[in-house]
């Protein structure tokens, strides 16, 4: 086991160098209805299921170092071609590098939402890593959650089961900041109780977090042999062509607050912790409703391995 924290400082040596970061690619992608998107390498946790499992773990072999202006520009640049209103880091975790993600962050135009895809870990350890993004309005933070509980995340990770407290960490550091955000929680090898008791602990942390977003494994590549070698089984996946529309996430729209007669499912929470009274008004993305006859059968029984079952979440 090891320990994330102590891991960062360790990948960081590897991929920041000053304000410059290790990327491997540029790309326009189709998630949140279409985002400008540079691929970083590096991370401080090591999950089974990680779907960018080589550069995370052999970011010397890819890539290579770029300012925040190069970053931004390219980011700029891409979302300006593709009539994007939104730019993300991803790939592997952005925040090894903090001068180099809050410059880049800095370079971004107001008019450009910056989703900040992250694990959160040093937003845990770190609180004022949390109050410097909260200072920029057009920052929304997603911390992807390993797993539903200690024992989850240190069986998917590898890591020391007490970090799964910095990932819930960051969720209460950013909310006292009053940046905006929300959790994402994999659920693909947790159980209905594990998941019932972490979003009671969510909500513990602030009521609207118990609303996350559901993450499922999706088997790119060879994760599925990983896992396998790993002895780690899961209960729900998609194969990468079949990824239900709905975690391809779409773009607000005006009519998110008039949800009338739909059902509202839990893919995306959508909060904005500095405005918690216009959180309909405030939304970046719109949460994947349907009416009642329109559920997709996925959602009623995700497991295409097995017999059918409710929903995780
Ligand atoms: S935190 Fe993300 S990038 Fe890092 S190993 Fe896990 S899935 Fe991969």
């Amino acid at each position: 086991m090891y320990d994330p924290v102590a891991k960062a400082v360790a990948v960081a040596q590897r991929v920041c160098d000053g304000e410059r970061r290790k990327y491997h690619r540029f790309r326009a992608a189709r998630f949140y209805g279409g985002i400008a998107t540079a691929d970083c390498l590096g991370c401080c946790l090591s999950c089974a299921f990680c779907w960018s499992w080589r550069q995370a773990t052999h970011p010397e072999h890819y890539g290579r170092f770029y300012t925040p202006a190069e970053v931004a520009d390219r980011l700029i640049a891409i979302a300006r071609r593709k009539g994007y209103t939104q730019v993300r880091i991803s790939g592997n975790e952005p925040t090894l590098c903090r001068a180099h993600l809050l410059k880049v962050i800095e370079l971004i135009p107001g008019d450009l939402h910056f989703i900040l895809e992250t694990n959160g870990i040093l937003l845990g350890y770190h609180p004022d890593y949390a109050e410097d993004l909260a200072r920029f309005p057009h920052v929304y933070v997603r911390v992807s959650l390993k797993g539903a509980c200690e024992a989850e995340f240190s069986h998917l990770t590898g890591a020391a089961p007490e970090a799964f407290d910095w990932q819930l960490q960051a969720l209460r550091n950013l909310s006292k900041a009053g940046a905006s955000c929300h959790a994402a929680v994999m659920v693909s090898f947790s159980s209905g109780e594990h998941i019932a008791a972490l979003r009671r602990r969510l909500a513990d942390i602030d009521t609207r977090l118990a609303d996350f977003e559901v993450e499922e494994l999706v088997l790119y590549g060879d994760t599925e042999a990983r896992l396998s070698r790993a002895r780690i089984t899961y209960r729900t996946t998609y194969a990468p062509a079949n990824i239900p529309t709905e975690q391809i996430w779409r773009q607000a729209a005006p009519t998110c607050r008039d949800r009338g007669n739909t059902v509202e499912l839990s893919r995306h929470a959508g909060m904005d912790c500095r405005h918690p009274g216009d959180r309909d008004v405030t939304l970046p993305f719109i949460p994947s409703v349907w009416v009642p006859a329109q559920i997709r059968p996925e959602r009623i029984c995700i497991h295409p391995k097995g017999v059918g079952q409710d929903s995780p979440a």
